[in-house]
């Protein structure tokens, strides 16, 4: 279950309010950039606050763009999959369970223990590829 947002330490709901109003992943530095003026000035903050969130399943972190992002998704796993615009950054979240089950079949398939899954997909979101055709 998700935990509810009055649960989150001051500094975790700037983070999450900032991330939550982007679309696009931001990292750590983006982020303290940003919160810079509402008293976050050290990057341990910053992490500490992420990691948090991340736990929480609120927040997901991109690995290949080492960044962060709210999830808008419905899920309760920690798993999350993506795709990434490599023109303009925005990240759409893959929320599909049939997807988590054949990872979960393919495990089984290969004897092979899965502790993560991550999976970013790279290419161009729907408005970029209109505006390249
Ligand atoms: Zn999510
Ligand atoms: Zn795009």
């Amino acid at each position: 279950m998700r935990a509810k947002s009055t649960e989150l330490s001051p500094h975790s709901q700037k983070v999450y309010d900032l991330l939550n109003k982007s679309h696009k992943p931001m990292s750590a530095y983006d982020i303290l950039g940003k919160l810079h003026s509402s008293g976050i000035k050290a990057p341990p903050t910053v992490y500490r606050a992420l990691e948090a969130l991340v736990e929480r399943g609120l927040v997901h972190r991109i690995e290949s763009l080492n960044a962060f992002v709210a999830c808008h998704g419905d899920h309760h796993d920690h798993n999350a999959k993506f795709a990434v615009c490599r023109n303009c950054g925005e990240a759409v979240e893959i929320d599909e369970p049939k997807l988590t089950k054949l990872i979960a079949e393919l495990g089984k398939k290969f004897k092979f223990h899965i502790e993560r899954e991550m999976l970013e997909l790279s290419g161009l979101c729907f408005a970029c590829s209109g505006k390249k055709a």
